[in-house]
């Protein structure tokens, strides 16, 4: 583990201790779990000042973690979906039994989009797209800087939680677009993928920022890490 996650963990001695042996015992009950918690690519105070440290921590550790262990908890109900790559399920939900249908979009949603979420951003990435996708950005929106608006418009305009995306959508077009809750650009929208999202639940900003979300999204542009997004938007436009 890296040693700055251990000085930065829980500050007292005896919550650390039964947190950890908590933490031990979840990721045995996990080792044959179809489902688990990714790690971040990062420490979680890499992304300081923009996304704080107690909010990377608690995101990933607790609210990512608690989908997963949602998943797993559904056991044999699961049948192919355990299997089934993640997208695919996603995008054919209606193939899914009805019984575990809004556990499964509710939780495999939120599994994907939070995946998804810790690997598009970055410490120190570049500040805006390059190559082809910079060309497409462009075309689209006219420039990055009305392209930055338009995700946020999008993003603030989503009433509760949910995501705001640029997204290929299903006409192969880029596309600004949010989706309620967990639910992804898989789902009713039938992107072809996503290319950039981001979370805006409150729990995903609301110890920096309390309730300006404006102010999230404006720090947020600081860690996208637009190699990813460039991988994204080839896969997606290919
Ligand atoms: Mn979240």
């Amino acid at each position: 583990m890296d040693r700055r996650m251990i000085i930065g963990g829980v500050g007292a001695a005896g919550v650390g201790a039964i947190a950890g042996a908590g933490f031990a015992r979840s990721a045995r009950a996990q080792s044959d779990a179809p489902f688990k918690l990714p790690p971040l690519g990062y420490a979680y105070e890499a992304l300081e000042p923009h996304i704080d440290t107690a909010t990377m921590r608690i995101h990933h550790m607790n609210h990512h973690q608690t989908y997963v262990n949602n998943l797993n908890a559904l056991g044999a109900q699961l049948g192919d979906v355990a299997k089934a790559p993640i997208e695919q399920t996603l995008s054919h939900l209606s193939s899914v039994p009805e019984a575990i249908r809004t556990a499964v979009r509710n939780n495999l949603g939120g599994h994907w989009n939070h995946t998804y979420f810790w690997e598009l951003m970055t410490p120190g990435g570049a500040k805006a797209p390059t190559g082809e996708l910079k060309t497409a950005v462009d075309a689209a929106f006219g420039d990055f800087g009305k392209f930055k608006e338009r995700l946020a418009a999008s993003a603030l305009g989503r009433f509760g939680s949910g995501w705001a995306w640029l997204v290929v959508d299903k006409d192969k077009k880029l596309a600004v677009v949010n989706t309620p809750y967990q639910d992804t650009p898989h789902m009713e929208l039938q992107a072809k993928g996503a290319v950039i999202g981001v979370d805006v639940w409150e729990h995903a900003y609301y110890l920096k920022h309390q309730s300006r979300r404006a102010d999230y999204i404006a720090a947020w542009w600081n860690v996208v890490n637009w190699d990813k997004a460039a991988e994204n938007f080839k896969k997606a436009a290919a």
